[in-house]
């Protein structure tokens, strides 16, 4: 089924040509950042979405940020939700302000970001450390209910001293949706990092076991692959094996549905592969009447890989794939006037994606932001 993206193609596809000359590997604009081919056909809401009609915000200019008025988010609260028609995307924040030392995730790039991405909410000046929020998102269809990844967990044992035996508050945000566990028909793992896997269970009667139990968990073949060879095997020393407690009970109960990384989840969610980050990486596409949106996951982290997209994290397993996806993601968002919401971008996350200079620039989706908290029950057609 062709609904704009094309269906992807396998992640070797995706390797630079030319891997040593960055520039020689460049995708041509309107390319389909997700399956490496061209992309002739969008959906008839592109244009409607296209950036430059925005209402209300005009393109940034250098230096400038489109948020820079906006105060910074001091708590967990809900912060409203994405309104795509008949589909809604409800962010459920675990952590909404994580500042991580800019040397730690971009060495590379270890002091203060250029431009807009040094401001607030990106970025704190005074402690010189960049803004992250940790948060998972729901997903609201006619038939569905899905929870596109789980951030880090309450209670468990990680070597990162934020997330070690946390109690974040998590499950009381995403309860007060009007959702129980059992509503959710579908969980989204983007990829099998400590931050995106946590949620997918809860301790019970003295072990580890599915939070979701009546849920499939979707997961591509190549990324659960991986985390079980050797070399995954061996990534995973920096954080202790967070898979024992979070994935492999929900694949002992039979709850693992690995799929390709184009798979369809539903009529209006589907993955698109986007490898890099971790080989079996995903991003997930939504599509409503009315809009569409895509939830980069871990695609890019902080708002300088907007202004830079060569700029990959420590924690890339092939940094170079993963500039490369970044960029042809970007590209496409910006052509389609598609919205993307990335796994830790500050609040309000949200945004389309204009091009600026030699990179991109956001301007938050205001046409599709709605304040305030989102109640399942409280859906017009009472779904
Ligand atoms: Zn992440």
């Amino acid at each position: 089924m062709n609904n704009g993206t094309g269906p992807g193609d396998s992640s070797t596809s995706n390797k630079p040509e030319h891997a040593d000359n960055s520039s020689g590997s460049r995708p041509s604009p309107g390319s389909n950042p997700l399956s490496g081919r061209s992309n002739p056909a969008q959906t008839p809401t592109s244009s409607r979405l296209n950036p430059a009609h925005t209402p209300t915000r005009s393109q940034p200019g250098p230096g400038h940020n489109p948020l820079s008025h906006r105060p910074a988010p001091t708590d967990n609260s809900p912060r409203g939700w994405f309104d795509l028609g008949d589909v809604v995307v409800v962010p459920v924040v675990e952590a909404s302000r994580l500042l991580i030392d800019p040397a730690e995730f971009f060495p590379g790039h270890p002091g203060v970001p250029s431009g807009w991405a040094a401001e607030e909410p990106w970025f704190d000046p005074g402690r010189g450390r960049l803004v992250f929020t940790m948060q998972a998102f729901l997903v609201v269809t006619p038939y569905e209910r899905i929870l596109v990844d789980a951030c880090v967990g309450d209670g468990k044992h990680r070597v990162r001293p934020e997330f070690d035996r946390q109690d974040s508050g998590w499950w009381q945000r995403f309860s007060a949706t009007g959702l129980s566990a059992d509503d959710v028909s579908t969980v989204v793992l983007s990829h099998l990092h400590v931050d995106h896997v946590g949620w997918a269970t809860r301790w019970a009667d003295g072990r580890w076991q599915p939070a979701f139990a009546k849920a499939r968990h979707v997961l591509t073949a190549s990324e659960y692959d991986y985390w079980r060879s050797d070399a995954g095997a061996a990534a995973m020393t920096r954080t202790g094996d967070y898979l024992a407690d979070s994935i492999e009970p929900v694949a002992e109960a039979g709850l693992l549905d690995l799929t390709p990384p184009d798979a369809e989840i539903g009529p209006h969610v589907r993955l698109c592969p986007a490898p890099g980050h971790t080989p079996g990486n995903t991003a997930v596409l939504v599509t409503g009447s009315r809009a569409r949106m895509l939830l980069t996951g871990d695609v890019l982290h902080h708002p300088l890989q907007m202004t830079d997209p060569d700029i990959s994290t420590r924690y890339c397993v092939d940094p170079e794939l993963s500039a490369l996806t970044r960029r042809r993601t970007l590209e496409w968002l910006a052509d389609t006037g598609t919205a993307m919401m990335p796994a830790h971008f500050a609040a309000p996350s949200a945004g389309h994606v204009v091009r600026h200079g030699s990179g991109f620039a956001f301007a938050p989706a205001v046409d599709l932001h709605r304040p305030g908290r989102y109640v399942v029950a409280d859906r017009p057609d009472g779904g």
